[in-house]
């Protein structure tokens, strides 16, 4: 998955992680949802509200300004457009948000325990996590929440809710939510086993530096 040039290559790459996501059980059918900004820069699309991850199509897509406008697409967007939205103005880097409802990271996360960094993979493309205690879906309070911590993290956990993860592009912020939920599933097999301490070695972390593997 390439970052893309036209508007019809960011649909395709939402509709396809859309279906993924819910092959993988990171989200269940309507939990969730995507957006990226359209190569104008000023609009993103997201998906709009009660739309089926892995049954999107581009009617399904709301499109909406930086300024929380809706102007075109499928009208309502989802509930949660705001966190997307907030995202985009904290992160001008940023491309693209992945909003998931994945059952470890949560899990391991409202047990109060931190999700651990096992291998390089996580390493290198989760870095570090970011929480946000719990806040209304939808809310002004969590989207501002979240953009905050989104000047520090790639990969947020919104506690007792789901996890948000940003990127140059879709497929880098589906692979960090994907790598996010394997090192929660890691981390809480090493839990199981009675171990609260193993992680990615720290005096490793400075070979990332050329990026993922
Ligand atoms: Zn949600």
């Amino acid at each position: 998955m390439r970052a893309p040039t036209t508007r019809d290559e960011v649909v395709d790459q939402l509709v396809e992680v859309g279906r993924l996501a819910v092959q993988r059980g990171l989200a269940l059918a309507s939990g969730g949802n995507l957006s990226a900004r359209l190569p104008d820069d000023r609009e993103f699309l997201v998906t709009a509200a009660g739309t089926w991850l892995d049954r999107l199509t581009p009617a399904d897509l709301s499109v909406v300004t930086l300024d929380g406008e809706v102007t075109g697409g499928a009208g309502r967007p989802s509930t949660e457009w705001k966190l997307h939205q907030r995202s985009y103005l904290a992160r001008p880097d940023v491309n693209a948000v992945v909003h998931l409802h994945p059952q470890h990271a949560v899990l391991v996360d409202a047990l109060g325990h931190r999700i651990r960094l096992i291998t390089l993979d996580h390493a290198a493309y989760v870095r570090s996590v970011g929480t946000v205690p719990y806040l209304p879906n939808g809310s002004d309070e969590l989207a501002n929440a979240a953009a905050e911590q989104l000047r520090e993290h790639d990969c947020l956990v919104l506690s007792h809710h789901g996890c948000s993860t940003v990127g140059p592009d879709v497929g880098m912020a589906y692979r960090r939510a994907l790598n996010l939920e394997e090192a929660a599933t890691a981390t809480y097999r090493a839990l199981l086993l009675g171990d609260t301490t193993c992680t990615f070695p720290p005096e490793a972390l400075g070979d990332l530096r050329h990026g993922p593997p």
